[in-house]
């Protein structure tokens, strides 16, 4: 265990003993802190009672589901969520990220992978504390300004239609999350309809044309193959 005391605190909720040996070796070689709970209510008061700077999150777990626990913990805190699910559990996954969960990762992982999504999560976080968002966004080539409502690639003004700025805008005020087609298409359309899932793979492709040098291997917005969209920091 990490011996700074102002070391951020990470909650680590995981009932099985090898995975969460797994993870709390490469947070402590990483020197944060962390907590551990084994099941789903102990997570649920130790979120509330620890006050952690992020929870990874196991979503099996013995006793309550862990997107209940978002779904609990989600009541009163935003708190950075980061889920670890099986493949089998794909579709709670989607419901997890629906709940409020901020990223996922799937068993079995890297702890290279673990560490920079950790970082990723507490930096997101620290930038929300921060105060009001900045007016312009800047990711790599990409410039947004908010009240212009205008896009540049490497500084050149995009020639966006409406709906695509809009994407743009969600995914960028959200850098580094997942979003879910359901979270896309709600915020879009206000509707998510397997034909509105399929109009906003269009729209991706069209987007992607355009601010992706290479669309076939997108640098700025990544796919999340099954679940949704994610826009990374470049
Ligand atoms: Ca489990």
């Amino acid at each position: 265990m990490s011996k700074n005391p102002s070391a951020q605190l990470i909650l680590v909720v995981e009932d099985d003993a090898a995975v969460r040996n797994l993870i709390t070796c490469a947070l402590e070689m990483h020197d944060y802190r962390f907590e551990v709970a084994c099941d789903g209510e102990n997570a649920v008061l130790d979120a509330a009672s620890r006050n952690p700077d992020l929870i990874l999150l196991d979503l099996g777990l013995p006793d309550i589901d862990g997107v209940r626990v978002i779904e609990k913990v989600r009541a009163w805190s935003t708190v950075p969520i980061i889920v670890i699910s099986a493949r089998t559990e794909d579709a709670d996954k989607i419901g997890a990220l629906d709940a409020g969960a901020d990223d996922y990762l799937t068993k079995p992982f890297s702890v290279d992978e673990l560490l920079a999504r950790v970082r990723a999560g507490l930096r997101r976080a620290g930038m929300a504390a921060e105060g009001p968002e900045a007016s312009v966004f800047e990711n790599g080539p990409l410039k947004i300004d908010y009240a212009a409502g205008c896009a540049y690639l490497d500084g050149e003004e995009l020639h966006l239609t409406p709906i695509e700025y809009k994407i743009l805008v969600l995914l960028a005020r959200n850098v580094g999350k997942v979003l879910t087609h359901t979270f896309i298409t709600q915020r879009i359309w206000g509707t998510s309809w397997d034909s509105d899932i399929a109009s906003l793979r269009v729209f991706m492709a069209t987007l992607r044309k355009k601010i992706e040098r290479d669309p076939a291997h997108p640098l700025l917005i990544k796919t999340s193959v099954g679940v949704g969209y994610r826009m990374q920091r470049v």
